[in-house]
């Protein structure tokens, strides 16, 4: 099956709203198996809104469209799809009541316009509408599908979960499941290089890689006639993919995050943690902190911007600074050591770097950042070559950073348990 995603609205041509629904739609189709052919956007007139259905529907089986089912004038979606299938609208008393029903709620008047809401073309299936007032609707003719979605995303994709996905399973020959390896430390060409190979066998389960700014990703399909079939397809193919990326580099399965793997490992193993930084200006801090339930480990975090705030808070000698200056391996040892024993944590974290534009030398360019790791007594520096405009930088920086600590972190308790 092939699908065509149709975006409706003027407000996506001029640049005032991002096409989430065509990510979310085209992602969630992927998951069925579904092949997204082409996205297609266009605005609010009659004339080339009808053009763009009458040839998305020439080229795909499924057309599903978001937008344009509004009260309103321009809010056609639904009069050209009647017209490319040659049917009537018809008032639909369940939704009509539907609508009344919402607008009562909600204490507003229901114009005659909201009335053109329940009116649909003969012979579909309605896709209600649990908060909006626009339902949605599915028609079926000639060996075609047309889908029409509401534009507001907390309308659509409710209606998309519940209404859509569902639907287009009973299409599906056989069930398709799909497992993401998430993957650090190497990058997309170095990825290809090792598993390349695998890529290309692509029969079943298929690989597909997906490079993200400092990560690899990996999505294992599998179709079988029961997900337990299909898992089973993907245990050897992805051990295969570990032994030959390293397992350690293979950081996390489906939506999972590095800071999240660091903050289970802290929480999981009772190790306390607080950083400084310089040049990330708490981002570090600011990602640990996304995880909920770290407060059991994160102490503290510091932004010690200036010379005189690492002397203050954290330590770092005088003679450090005037010898190797603030970015330097040896002040990023001195600030992590420096914010465990302040915050008397079994971890410090630091970072310290330049961020650009200005300030780099020959000796010390912009992108040089150097990170500080501090376990029970063990203090590591390492030194980062970053490339990127001044947020790139210090994103890039926190995200070395913490897969370097997640490293140190599985190193250590390894040691440990030895
Ligand atoms: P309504 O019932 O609100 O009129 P509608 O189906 O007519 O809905 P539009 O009028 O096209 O939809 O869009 C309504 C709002 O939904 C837009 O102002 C925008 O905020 C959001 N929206 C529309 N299309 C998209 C899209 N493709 N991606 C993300 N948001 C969108």
């Amino acid at each position: 099956m092939r699908a065509e995603i149709l975006s409706v609205g003027t407000e996506l041509l001029l640049g005032d709203i991002l096409n989430t629904n065509a990510q979310y739609i085209s992602r969630e189709l992927a998951n069925l198996g579904i092949n997204v052919y082409y996205q297609t956007v266009v605005g609010d007139n009659p004339e080339r809104l009808k053009n763009a259905y009458n040839f998305a529907l020439s080229r795909a089986d499924i057309v599903i469209t978001t937008g344009g089912l509004g009260p309103t004038k321009d809010d056609l979606t639904k009069e050209i799809a009647a017209e490319y299938f040659n049917k009537k609208l018809i008032l639909d008393n369940k939704s009509l009541e539907e609508i009344l029903t919402f607008f009562k709620k909600i204490n507003r008047e229901v114009s005659e316009n909201n009335r053109k809401q329940a009116y649909f073309p003969e012979g579909c299936i309605i896709l209600k509408n649990n908060n909006g007032t626009a339902p949605g609707c599915i028609i079926e003719e000639n060996n075609k599908i047309a889908i029409l979605l509401p534009g507001p995303p907390k309308e659509m994709v409710p209606m998309l979960n519940e209404g859509v996905i569902p639907y287009l399973k009973k299409f599906q020959d056989g069930t398709l499941i799909s497992k993401v390896l998430r993957i650090t430390g190497i990058g997309e060409s170095s990825v290809d290089n090792l598993i390349g190979y695998i890529i290309d066998r692509q029969t079943n389960p298929t690989v597909a890689p997906y490079a993200k700014d400092n990560e690899v990703t990996l999505r294992l399909t599998a179709k079988a006639n029961s997900e337990e079939d299909a898992y089973k397809l993907i245990v050897p193919v992805e051990k295969e993919i570990r032994d030959k990326l390293g397992d350690i580099n293979v950081y996390g399965v489906e939506n999972e995050s590095v800071e999240e793997i660091v903050a289970k490992l802290l929480i999981e193993n009772k190790l306390t943690i607080a950083t400084a930084e310089s040049c990330t200006g708490g981002l570090l801090a600011g990602k640990l902190i996304n995880y909920p339930g770290v407060s059991s480990v994160f102490l503290e975090g510091v932004v010690t911007y200036s010379n005189i705030a690492k002397i203050n808070r954290l330590k770092v000698k005088e003679d450090t600074l005037n010898k190797f200056g603030a970015v330097s391996s040896e002040c990023a040892a001195e600030m992590a050591e420096g914010i465990a024993k302040a915050a008397s944590t079994n971890i410090g974290v630091s970072t310290t770097g330049i961020a650009g534009p200005g300030g780099g030398t020959d000796e010390k360019p912009v992108g040089l950042v150097y990170a500080g790791i501090y376990i029970n007594g063990v203090v590591k520096t390492k030194q980062l070559n970053l490339v990127g405009n001044r947020q790139k930088i210090r994103d890039r920086a926190v995200a070395s950073t913490l897969d370097w600590l997640r490293r140190e972190l599985i190193a250590y308790l390894n040691k440990d348990s030895n």
